[in-house]
C-alpha cells in the first residue's frame, strides 16, 4: 500500500539548489510512494523557489515551504552556514504541521540510490530519530576520526558519532517526549562556549545521547568516501558529497567522478530550467520538432 512520505531539506546558495534538485529527482526515480518536500524558506532564492512548484509538476511531488522565527532566547548564530544547521534540527518539533508523523532530511548534495520507503518503514525501537554512524572503513581518514579521541571518545563511552546528513525523525515520538525543548536547551547550555559544537547540529545530537537516545541506521544508508571504503560503495542506498580534509575536492568534481547517475540526473534538471528560460538551445530543439513532419 503506499503512503506519502516526507522530505525534508535545506539549501542556501546557486552550487546547492543545483544539488538539491538533482537530490529530489534521485529520490523520486527509486520510489512509487507519493512524495511530500519540506523546504526550509529562509535561504532558498527567488528564482529557485519559482522553480520549485514547476518541477513538482513535472515530477509528480508536492511540496511546501516552511520556516519558524528564531527565539529570541536561543543564542544567535551569526555566520549563515552555521545558521543552516541549526535550522536542521533545532525546530523539529514546530517546522511541520501535527499531522505529519515521520519526516526524512536529506542533504542537497546527496543522491538516493533505493527505496526511501524502506528507511520510512523500519522500526526506530521507541528512539525519536535515527542516524548513521560515521564510516569507519576507509583507512586513509583514520587521523581524522576526532571522536575517538580525546573528549569525544571519554563522552560517547560505547555509543557511535553518527553523521547528519540523513536522519529519520518520528516526530510522533519527537513531540510526545519534549525533544524539541531537550535539544534548544542542551544547544543553548553548549553554544554559549564558542569553541564547542564546531560541527553545530551533528555534534548537537552526537553530544545529546545520554538524555536524547539515537536510532543506529544500518552503514549502507549513507556512503561518502571520505569516511567509507571503496568495497562498501556498491551497497550504498545513498551517496553523499561530503568534504574530503584531504583532497578538498569541489562537489561538482566528486559528484562525477562517484557517480556514474549523476551527470544524467544533473543535465535532466538543467535541460527543464532551460526550457523554462527559454534558452537558445530549448527553443532550438522545440522548434526542431515542430518543424518535423
Ligand atoms: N548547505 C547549504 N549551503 C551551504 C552549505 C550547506 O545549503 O553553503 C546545506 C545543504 O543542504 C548541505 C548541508 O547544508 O547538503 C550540509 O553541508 P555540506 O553537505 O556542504 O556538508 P558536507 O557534506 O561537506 O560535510
Ligand atoms: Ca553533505
Amino acid at each position: 500500500e503506499l503512503q506519502t512520505l516526507h522530505i525534508f531539506s535545506v539549501a542556501s546558495g546557486h552550487l546547492y539548489e543545483k544539488l538539491l534538485g538533482i537530490m529530489i529527482l534521485s529520490v523520486r526515480n527509486q520510489t512509487k510512494n507519493p512524495l511530500h518536500f519540506w523546504f526550509i524558506d529562509n535561504f532558498l532564492s527567488p528564482k529557485f523557489k519559482a522553480f520549485v512548484p514547476l518541477l513538482a509538476e513535472r515530477y509528480n511531488f508536492n511540496f511546501d515551504f516552511v520556516t519558524y522565527k528564531w527565539p529570541s532566547w536561543l543564542n544567535p548564530q551569526s555566520e549563515k552556514q552555521r545558521l543552516i544547521w541549526a535550522y536542521k534540527v533545532l525546530f523539529l518539533d514546530v517546522l511541520f504541521p501535527q499531522d505529519v508523523p515521520k519526516v526524512i532530511f536529506i542533504d542537497a548534495d546527496q543522491v538516493v540510490r533505493a527505496d526511501v520507503r524502506e528507511l520510512w518503514d523500519l522500526d526506530l525501537k521507541g528512539k525519536p530519530y535515527a542516524f548513521v554512524p560515521m564510516g569507519d572503513t576507509n583507512p586513509e581518514t583514520e587521523g581524522f576520526r576526532f571522536w575517538k579521541q580525546g573528549y569525544w571518545k571519554n563522552h560517547l563511552g560505547n555509543m557511535p558519532y553518527h553523521i547528519s546528513a540523513l536522519y529519520v525523525v518520528d516526530l510522533v515520538e519527537f513531540r510526545r517526549t519534549g525533544i524539541g525543548e531537550s535539544l534548544r536547551g542542551v544547544y543553548n547550555q553548549l553554544s554559549r562556549d564558542p569553541n564547542s559544537l564546531s560541527n553545530l547540529e551533528q555534534d548537537l545530537i552526537n553530544f545529546a545521547q545520554h538524555q536524547v537516545p539515537i536510532y543506529s541506521l544500518p552503514a549502507e544508508w549513507l556512503w561518502c568516501e571520505t569516511w567509507c571504503s571503496q568495497e562498501t560503495k556498491s551497497a550504498a542506498k545513498t551517496i553523499d558529497l561530503c568534504q574530503n580534509p584531504l583532497t578538498k575536492e569541489p562537489k561538482i568534481v566528486m559528484a562525477k567522478r562517484i557517480m556514474p547517475e549523476w551527470q544524467r540526473y544533473h543535465d535532466e534538471v538543467q535541460r527543464f530550467q532551460d526550457e523554462l528560460d527559454g534558452a537558445p538551445e530549448a527553443a532550438a530543439s522545440a522548434s526542431a520538432k515542430l518543424a518535423a513532419p
